[in-house]
């Protein structure tokens, strides 16, 4: 599933293609995805101007030179790409449900095998879309802080797991990136929220930006080939502490890592390191 860095590496690879370019055709081969996509899309892009690319929490902002903007979430296996329309392998292939073609020979595509992504238009400011209202703030927002997590936690009654991964507290904290960041802090994800400390919450905070700003560096490194013959983006893989290594020895203690299931997900913790 595209986390927060894959979106966000998505709009650093897609944006300096696309932004200043106009919409001069958009081609819909299905519009059935998690809602499906408005047929008055091609008539409200087309001979408006790309001016941005901005991203809120998972969502993909592409602003225009109108009111309108286009809300783009990936879904479970959605993927954007851009390549040039004179090139050999530009075919879509079955899953290639959407083309924006751009001034300039320049087309977006976006491919979603599983269709749970979502195409939206809004002529309202996009922050106050019913689906980005609620978001809490960006991991890289000075609003994010120690003592932010610290004082809302006081009031909650989940584990310190579900707490950062949920998107009104703070969005892009996906299973992955709380069970990593949680181990580097020394947390067990199973603890009580309420019962986490100030300075640990320091700690943890200073985790999860570190866990997410290292995958968006990664991905920083497979932007090169964003505009290849398959206009595919290739995702990365980080190297993982915890999650997916249950029963392995810890890579700091040598302890076996345990797995439980907090709130339906997985959870992988070593039982030495962290507590
Ligand atoms: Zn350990």
């Amino acid at each position: 599933m595209p986390e927060l860095p894959e979106v966000e590496t998505t709009r650093r690879g897609i944006e300096p293609y696309i932004a200043g370019r106009m919409v001069t055709s958009v081609e819909v081969r299905n519009p059935r995805f998690r809602w499906p996509v408005s047929p008055t899309l091609p008539g409200c892009l087309e001979g408006r101007r790309i001016t941005s690319v901005e991203r809120r929490g998972k969502y993909l902002l592409f602003r225009t030179d109108s009111a309108t903007t286009m809300i783009v979430h990936l879904g479970m296996s959605g993927s954007l790409s851009v390549f040039s329309t004179g090139s050999s392998n530009s075919s879509p292939g079955v899953h290639d449900h959407i083309d924006w073609s751009m001034s300039g020979g320049i087309c977006l595509r976006m491919r979603d095998p599983r269709r749970f992504g979502a195409v939206l238009l809004t002529d309202a400011p996009p922050l106050d879309h019913p689906l980005l209202r609620g978001l809490g703030p960006e991991p890289f927002d000075s609003l994010f802080s120690g003592e932010y997590l610290y004082r809302i936690a006081r009031s909650r009654k989940v584990t310190v797991k579900q707490f950062i991964m949920d998107g009104r507290i703070v969005v892009g904290v996906g299973n992955i990136y709380a069970s990593e960041a949680l181990f580097r802090s020394g947390i067990r994800p199973g603890v009580s929220c309420r019962r986490i400390s100030r300075p640990r919450y320091l700690k943890l905070k200073g985790a999860v930006v570190q866990v997410l700003g290292q995958a968006i560096e990664q991905g920083g490194t497979t932007l090169r080939d964003f505009v290849r013959e398959d206009g595919r983006p290739g995702y990365f893989k980080q190297q993982l502490n915890v999650y997916g290594r249950e029963g392995l020895p810890c890579l700091k203690c040598d302890s076996p890592i345990r797995l439980s299931r907090i709130g339906q997900r997985s959870s992988f913790f070593c039982p030495d390191c962290q507590h």
